[in-house]
């Protein structure tokens, strides 16, 4: 080895030992007579010295020639430091300079190699392989890690079995657009990267594995919103026998497992709601539990309750819902922080067309923006809907059912920002439970599967698939994993019956030969055996930063694509040569470069 101990871990302890480290040059301070220089690895910086009359001069020449990421080896004597610095592990001691070698120099790096570091986001991922030398992002990729470790120290223990399925399978029209990929030996027929290995996992099922996990990569071509990747890693898992509960357990197994060996937090059980209800009182399906700020409706959809209509305001007696929320201990906000609350929920990205109030003061006097319509009597009702005291301050919004409620979805969370009741490092687990099986796409004119194709209903509602108007009310064994308003993880009680699963094909508009061409091998496996089967997916990515406490899953991965999908280190995507186009016989429409 061209080291005989790492720059961060010597010790007092180690004073008066010889020892050799290798490593990049973080800084050189030059004071003349004395020199120093911090060399640093992926385990810690150490300080080296050179000291006239102590080291011999040519060190010093070859130290001066040293600049910054230079890759150096060095042999000494480990002393304790006389002004130590405590705020590094080996801050204690430095090493005496008997032997200095350049093992190769390095140009200027284009940002600061730091915590704090002067490059650009475009900059860094231009230069990913210097950015991943920082301390933050080398220890992002050391979480994600020991979170891959941990999560199969779990699975292994509960019997699953990795098992790796392919990477080029077949283009499929359900879920998000796929990736393809042109045949050569196929000429005019293309792979496509799977967006999820769900037939694979239910076949594995369908061949007896039982308890199956896999960490996998998995593509969609979406459009890329911020924060998501083309390509990302799941935790995909499968077990057959089992019931919603089961799974449910399972899964919560393994969360309480990384929460514990990863973060040493002991989680608490985590509490279950249906997605009726989170939408009810979040507006959401994936409801930020950090906080309460539960929605309360004054004209109600869930409710029967309309504490708003016939007192002469129109834009409430027009509108399908009225609803709130009650933000506590705010009543003391400005006009001018109403206002511009009000600018905030009107912007394009919300939508709202405004923002109603209703101050609770201290003294128990009401005011609020529609002093006009409503009496202090009236509001006093609205307070007591609310369940507001004295200091709260309530926000509402009204209009259209699902606009209104996501609107103030939105509201919510930025309300629980500005009160700083959303502590990255706080933890709230949320199930959500009895997600729809199928939503309507006003704009195909056609039924959608919620989850996917191969999500069972619930077997109580099953009667109603028959009944066109009822669709939208059909439950499916489907469930989320939600952690501080994000979804973590999905999945669901699949389908493993022949029969039922060309019915959801054809409510989904297949053909019956379409659904053949598409899925009949799944099909066929059905009527060898099937197992009752069901499973989830975790999105291991976002699990991990998370974990890492940051809202940009891009940080957790080493070789991050930017918001265009592109990874502007390597220059991809990129054209190809014409002949490797004409191989593959594909029109040449692009020109190379
Ligand atoms: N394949 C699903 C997904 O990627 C997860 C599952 O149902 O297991 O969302």
């Amino acid at each position: 080895m061209l080291r005989s101990k790492t720059c961060g871990e010597l010790r007092l302890s180690d004073a008066n030992t010889t020892v050799t480290l290798a490593g990049w040059v973080q800084t050189i301070r030059d004071k003349g007579g004395v020199l120093w220089i911090d060399l640093r690895d992926r385990y810690g910086i150490t300080q080296l010295l050179l000291e006239d009359g102590q080291t011999a001069p040519e060190l010093f020449t070859t130290a001066r020639s040293l600049g910054r990421e230079f890759v150096v080896q060095a042999t000494g004597t480990v002393i304790e430091r006389k002004s130590k610095n405590p705020n590094i592990p080996t801050g204690d001691i430095e090493l005496k300079v008997t032997e200095l070698t350049v093992l190769n120099p390095a140009k200027l790096p284009p940002f600061l190699i730091d915590d704090d570091t002067d490059g650009g986001d475009d900059l860094r991922m231009k230069y990913r392989y210097l950015d991943l030398r920082r301390n933050p992002v080398r220890r992002n990729l050391e979480l994600r890690h020991r979170m891959a470790q941990q999560t199969r120290v779990y699975m292994d223990g509960q019997g699953f079995i990795e098992v790796e399925t392919p990477v080029l399978i077949k283009s499929t029209p359900e879920g998000a657009r796929d990736f393809v990929v042109p045949s050569r030996m196929n000429p005019g027929e293309f792979y496509a990267l799977p967006q999820s290995p769900q037939t694979f996992k239910q076949l594995l099922m369908v061949s007896g594995f039982d308890r199956y996990y896999q960490i996998v990569k998995c593509f969609r071509d979406e459009d890329l919103r911020a924060d998501r990747q083309p390509e990302f890693t799941q935790i995909d898992c499968e077990m057959s026998f089992v019931e919603q509960e089961d799974v449910l357990n399972m899964f919560e197994g393994l969360v309480r497992h990384l929460f514990k060996s990863v973060k040493g937090i002991d989680l608490a059980e985590v509490p279950r709601m249906t997605y009726a209800d989170a939408m009810k009182f979040y507006g959401s399906d994936k409801p930020d539990t950090r906080f309460e700020m539960k929605f309360v409706e004054l004209k109600g959809t869930f409710d029967t309750v309309d504490l708003t209509s016939g007192k002469g305001f129109g834009v409430f007696d027009s509108a399908e819902l009225v609803v709130g929320i009650n933000v506590p201990g705010c009543a003391h906000y400005t006009r001018k922080q109403i206002d511009e609350l009000t600018d905030w929920v009107k912007r394009p990205q919300i939508g709202a067309k405004g923002l109603i109030y209703v101050r609770y003061n201290e003294d128990r006097t009401l005011k609020s923006s529609v002093d006009k319509f409503y009496s202090e009597e009236d509001l006093q009702k609205w307070a007591v809907q609310f369940g507001a005291k004295p200091g709260d301050l309530m926000l509402i919004v009204s209009g259209d059912s699902a606009k209104a409620r996501k609107q103030l979805n939105e509201l919510r969370l930025e309300m629980g920002t500005r009160l700083g009741l959303r502590d990255p490092n706080v933890f709230s687990t949320l199930w959500v439970l009895d997600f729809p099986l199928l939503e309507y796409g006003e704009e195909e004119a056609r039924w959608f599967a919620m989850h996917h194709p191969f999500t069972s209903p619930k077997p109580e509602d099953i009667a109603l698939l028959d009944k066109e108007e009822m669709l939208g009310m059909v439950r499916a064994n489907a469930y989320d994993l939600v952690i501080n308003g994000t979804e973590v993880g999905g999945g669901s009680i699949r389908i493993f019956n022949r029969d039922l699963q060309a019915r959801m094909f054809s409510l989904l508009g297949f053909s019956d030969e379409e659904a053949k061409a598409q899925f009949g091998f799944l099909m066929d496996a059905f009527e060898y055996g099937a197992p009752p089967h069901g499973g989830l997916a975790f999105g291991f990515d976002r699990l991990c930063s998370l974990f890492g406490g940051s809202d940009s899953i891009r940080d957790f991965i080493a070789f991050p694509k930017n918001n265009s999908g592109r990874d502007v280190m390597i220059d991809s995507p990129s054209a190809i040569a014409n002949k490797q186009l004409d191989e593959l016989k594909i029109a040449t429409t692009v020109p190379t470069k």
